[in-house]
């Protein structure tokens, strides 16, 4: 569903690379993680997808067409960012209708959609609160309610959990996992926590100074880290 073909990206003209000649290929309705150090690119990598950054050069496809051109509104992905980016002022329905109001959808249809959207999150009944009256948790489920109310091809979770102390994190570990299986589509997850890498993905990308070093399922991954550097980042326990 996702393609990336060599690509590059530098922030300046002759400056460093930030990402070194990038491949893969991501199949639908898989739960993908992206893993590795603070600066390794993680976040480009994301912002590359959502169009929030163009890439210096190479190739980005969604759904076989190429993407490195078309606008941020019109690519079928939405982002879930690390402080949730929610409207603090405003109640839970009216964040997660947000995406669908933009739209113009018909006002019924956005009524439906958002409560079974809160459904899917557990939030049924929270529909009146506002933003800043939710816990850490409850704001990171308004987020992820709000990415998946348009029914985007793909979802980019960048480090959603790391606010949350460690209960609630692997709760919503759980939780997001439960939810891409339920609703079948594609999610590109960024962490640094090896752990929780392994604990959810289908697969992972091992990110390291604007490179992948190694691609694989958890359990490859796990079993037969690629080398030292692997093995030690893996082996590491926060
Ligand atoms: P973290 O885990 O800390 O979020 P990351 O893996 O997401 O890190 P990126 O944010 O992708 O890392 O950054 C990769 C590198 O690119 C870093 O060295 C960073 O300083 C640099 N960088 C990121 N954004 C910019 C920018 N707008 N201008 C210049 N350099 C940037
Ligand atoms: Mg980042």
């Amino acid at each position: 569903i996702i393609k990336f073909e060599n690509v590059s990206k530098s922030f300046d003209d002759n400056g460093e690379l930030i990402l070194k000649d990038i491949n893969f290929e991501l199949e639908s309705g898989k739960f993908y993680t992206l893993l590795g150090a603070s600066g390794s690119g993680k976040s480009t990598i994301l912002n590359i997808i959502a169009g929030l950054t163009d890439a210096t050069s190479g190739d980005i496809y969604l759904d076989g067409e190429r993407i490195n051109d078309v606008p941020i509104n019109k690519r079928d992905v939405h982002t879930v960012f690390q402080n949730y980016a929610l409207l603090p002022h405003k109640n839970v329905f009216d964040n997660i209708a947000f995406p669908l109001k933009i739209r113009k959808i018909d006002k019924h249809e956005i009524e439906k959609r958002v409560m079974e959207a809160l459904k899917l999150v557990r939030l049924t009944g929270f529909e009146h609160r506002r933003i800043q009256k939710l816990s850490g948790g409850q704001k990171q489920r308004v987020a992820i309610a709000r990415a998946i109310i348009n029914q985007p091809k793909v979802v980019l979770l960048d480090e959603p959990l790391s606010a949350l102390d460690l209960k609630l994190r692997t709760e919503m570990q759980y939780e997001l996992r439960a939810l891409q299986q339920k609703l079948g589509i594609t999610f590109i997850f960024v962490t640094h926590d090896q752990e929780e890498a392994l604990a959810m993905s289908d697969w992972i990308f091992i990110i390291n100074e604007g490179e992948i070093i190694q691609s694989g399922t958890p359990v490859d991954i796990y079993d037969e880290p690629i080398n030292r550097f692997v093995a030690t980042f893996i082996g590491e326990s926060n």
